[in-house]
């Protein structure tokens, strides 16, 4: 098969890994790959252009010059013989050796370069690339592909052309990344395609072969969008890079705004979907949001906003952060501007306010690691459907359901997409939130339990509860997000948050004191542990435990933390045989960089991680190119769970990872020196580029990251040298990223609820007897799209106590496919 990949619409992060893994994927599977140039621009041009041009010019040189290489008189590519020695393998193979080099990655970034032996991309949009064409793309921000808006492809006419360009080029295979008005053209494309070909026959433009050859065009649609607008998808390609570029800047304006006590309008993009504003809103701690698919309840509006910020500031509150989506309307539908919000604060509240419009700076940057695993993930699902394609299957989506990759069918998606808009343009705002996807509610609700000051709703005396909060283990990004919305949950309630400083020791020290709403606001965006944290277990005096909780009659407790967290709520569960005090509703949320507590997916801190793990190691590779052909083992926490190490390996582009689970040996590392030795050997002269390896801590105890350098840097001889470089304890530190934070608000309310809905049912019993079941000591997992509570007796049964992880994961066969994507089986059977 033939593949073409665009990109079309507005560009967004992630699209280059989505073209990178397309392309990669595409070769394995014994394909041929090409990028469209501009779009859908590019498909109606084509290579008309260049094709005239070598007629006129170069045909002879080339046809020459591809004779004397023994490849095929071609002008749209050149042929680089590999110059691999030995067995040639099998299909997949040959493919990936035979498509080392196409195209060439300077050459198309740089767009028109003409090269002295003729290469030019003037005039030419359907370009044949190879593997090394898209190393390293995905850490670069918008589309090197480029993307446009195109009339032309629009009308019949224009479509066409683009048909006529593919046949011309025997591509039979085309994969599209855009908005859903690139993909609604996908879809008109690909229905169109029989009576095009018809017409192509009968204007005498393609032969009958060709009419056989192409009777059917395989298609299939990925969502690139910054703004996560499109429906069945829970997350679009470039929207999580976004918010971290809103999160930065609300992080940033958080403290101006603090020393000046000032207000501040942030407008950001989303002109019918306010995920992006809704989740900034989240994540940033912000004051008030206005979204399309939910106006202010109350008209005027304007009476809302200011009755909500006016209780912030008389609670002591001296910033003011209010996120207006480019959509943002009122009931009537009248669209709310920030200036016009700006004035409202100003005159009615007197504060001093400023807009900030975020822009196209909300679009650029390098993509976070989501966007860079998802697309990646997504590429190969993509490839994958359209080897499955037949003339009866619709065209499909790729998407993300339920945390995995799913097909759905692309024009019930952009239905379903546009039934949103028309949901909001008929004022049927409760029917446009039902087409998001349940988190969006989720989150909108978290956001209201966070963000609003309501003490009249407060819960009768004999409902209010005394919330024991602690942290514990290593501290990971969202702990403290995780608390702040606990804290504020409970006292919208009317129950009392006590925070249990510095674990297990501090409570048998005494330390607890209770939280205050203003004393968590900046919470949000801070790293590291704000009550401290550490990994004594109550098993350190557990009759001294039950006395304390006496003391301080605690009635709930909710432990943030990683393993020993999980370890603690076994102990105190036990621990009700003796000790009635521990008969009190006890959850744990799982927070730690290891992402090793079982049956949950994803653990609070384990997205910062992962992203402060791409961006040194974006650094790392930057230095290890400079050098042209050095290869750095870098070096993870993540104790006996290699799930940072597998997915960060993921989301760098690392061709070997190392982990506990698989462990290392001599035979392994003999075929990993081979391949790297192959790999380096296939690199064009002078253009070598540094390679990551990436090594959990404890992978084995004899092949250290010591020893795993310097036995690359003896066998590299002079075809590469090795470095290492331990990350250590950076990787739990930093701003907690935005998914980490929003995880945090969503989990952090559902555990209230948890804990309110056991209360009761412990209320309903006799006060002497008091009995709490074994449901009432869980943890609250991700699993799939759903958070389920699991008993902490069920968790055993799944969790590998000795090695501190749960037995099955899902990540498990993630490392195969790092591996795939550098092309390790095939170089490494060739010889
Ligand atoms: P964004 O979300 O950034 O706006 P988008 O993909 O929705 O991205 P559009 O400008 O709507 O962006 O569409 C991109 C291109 O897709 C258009 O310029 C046009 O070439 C093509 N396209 C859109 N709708 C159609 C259609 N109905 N028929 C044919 N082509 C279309």
């Amino acid at each position: 098969m033939k593949i073409a990949i665009l990109t079309s619409g507005g560009d967004s992060a992630g699209m280059n890994a989505v073209v990178r893994s397309v392309v990669k994927a595409g070769i394995l599977k014994g394909c041929e790959t090409w990028i469209v140039r501009e779009g859908y621009e590019g498909l109606v041009r084509g290579n008309t252009e260049y094709h005239n041009h070598i007629a006129a010019s170069t045909a002879a040189a080339a046809a020459a010059a591809a004779a004397a290489s023994g490849a095929a008189a071609h002008p749209n590519f050149e042929f680089v013989p590999p110059t691999i020695d030995g067995d040639p393998g099998d299909g997949a193979t040959q493919g990936l050796l035979h498509s080392l080099r196409f195209g060439d990655g300077p050459l198309l970034r740089d767009g028109t370069a003409d090269y002295a032996d003729g290469r030019t991309l003037k005039g030419r949009y359907i370009v044949r690339v190879g593997w090394d064409d898209v190393r390293g793309w995905f850490a670069e921000g918008g589309t090197l592909i480029g993307t446009a808006r195109s009339n032309a492809f629009r009308t019949v006419d224009g479509r066409l052309a683009a048909a006529h360009n593919l046949i011309k080029e025997g591509i039979d295979a085309l994969v599209v990344c855009g908005g859903d008005g690139s993909l609604t053209g996908a879809d008109v494309f690909r229905a169109e395609w029989p009576k095009l070909i018809v017409e192509l026959h009968s204007q005498g433009k393609i032969t009958e072969a060709q009419v056989q050859a192409h009777a059917h065009l395989r298609i299939v649609g990925l969502v690139g969008s910054i703004d996560n607008d499109m429906s069945m998808t829970d997350l679009t390609i470039g929207a999580p890079t976004a918010l971290h570029r809103i999160c930065e800047a609300i992080d940033n304006i958080n403290s101006t705004a603090f020393s000046h006590s000032r207000a501040f309008v942030l407008e950001v993009m989303g002109r019918h979907c306010g995920w992006l504003a809704l989740l900034a809103g989240v994540a940033g701690g912000a004051d008030f949001i206005f979204i399309p698919e939910r106006p202010p309840k109350s008209m005027p509006w304007e009476d809302e906003m200011c009755a909500a910020i006016q209780h912030h500031r008389e609670v002591g509150k001296r910033k003011t952060i209010v996120i207006v989506a480019e959509g943002a309307i009122d009931r009537d539908l009248n669209p709310i501007r920030s200036e016009y919000v700006k004035d409202v604060l100003a005159e009615r509240l007197g504060l001093d306010t400023r807009v900030t419009t975020l822009g196209h700076t909300q679009r650029g940057g390098r993509p976070c690691a989501l966007d860079r695993i998802l697309p990646t993930l997504q590429g190969v699902e993509a490839v994958a459907a359209l080897l499955e394609s037949t003339p009866e299957t619709p065209s499909y989506m790729i998407g993300m359901q339920e945390n995995k990759i799913r097909r759905v069918p692309l024009m019930e998606a952009v239905k379903m997409t546009r039934d949103v808009s028309r949901a909001i343009s008929e004022k049927k705002f409760e029917e446009a939130m039902s087409l998001r996807d349940p988190e969006f509610a989720e989150s909108l609700d978290g956001f209201t339990a966070t963000s609003t000051l309501m003490k009249e709703k407060v819960l009768p005396q004999d409902q209010r509860i005394r919330v024991a909060i602690m942290h514990m283990g290593a501290p990971a990004g969202g702990m403290n997000a995780a608390t702040r919305a606990a804290v504020r949950y409970c006292i919208r309630q009317g129950h009392t948050p006590l925070a249990i400083q510095n674990g297990f020791r501090g409570l048998l020290d005494d330390n607890v004191v209770e939280l205050s709403w203003l004393g968590v606001d900046s919470w949000m965006a801070r790293g590291g542990s704000e009550l401290g944290t550490n990994r004594t277990l109550p098993s350190i005096d557990l009759g001294a435990v039950a006395t304390k909780f006496q003391e301080f009659n605690f009635q709930a407790l909710m432990m943030i933390g990683g393993f020993e967290a999980f370890n603690a709520l076994l102990i105190l569960e036990g621990g009700r045989k003796h000790y009635p005090a521990f008969h009190i509703p006890m959850v744990h949320l799982p927070a730690t960089i290891s992402n090793n507590v079982p049956m949950t997916e994803y653990s609070l801190g384990s997205d910062t991680s992962l992203n402060a793990l791409v961006d040194a190691c974006d650094a790392i590779k930057q230095s290890a190119s400079a050098s042209r052909n050095r290869v750095f083992v870098v070096e993870t926490q993540g104790g006996k769970c290699g799930y940072l190490a597998t997915m960060g390996a993921l989301a760098v582009g690392a061709c070997l990872v190392y982990t506990h689970e698989t462990g290392m040996s001599l035979d392994m590392l003999r075929r990993d020196v081979k391949f790297l030795k192959t790999r380096y050997n296939l690199d064009v002269k002078g253009r070598s580029e540094g390679r990551l390896v990436i090594r959990n801590e404890v992978s084995s105890s004899v092949y250290t990251t010591d020893v795993l350098t310097k036995m690359f840097a003896e066998e590299g001889g002079v075809l590469f040298d090795a470095r290492s470089a331990s990350l250590g304890h950076t990787l739990q530190g930093g701003i907690p990223s935005p998914t980490d934070r929003a995880r945090a608000v969503r989990l952090s309310l559902k555990c209230m609820a948890f804990i309110e809905r056991h209360h009761a049912l412990l209320q309903r019993q006799h006060h002497k007897t008091r009995h709490a079941t074994g449901e009432s000591a869980a943890v609250i997992t991700i699993q799939s799209s759903s958070v389920e509570w699991v008993p902490v007796e069920e968790m055993l049964k799944h969790a590998d106590m000795a090695n501190r992880r749960g037995k099955h994961v899902w990540w498990s066969e993630v490392k195969e496919l790092v591996e795939a994507l550098v092309g390790r089986p095939q170089l490494i059977t060739t010889h």
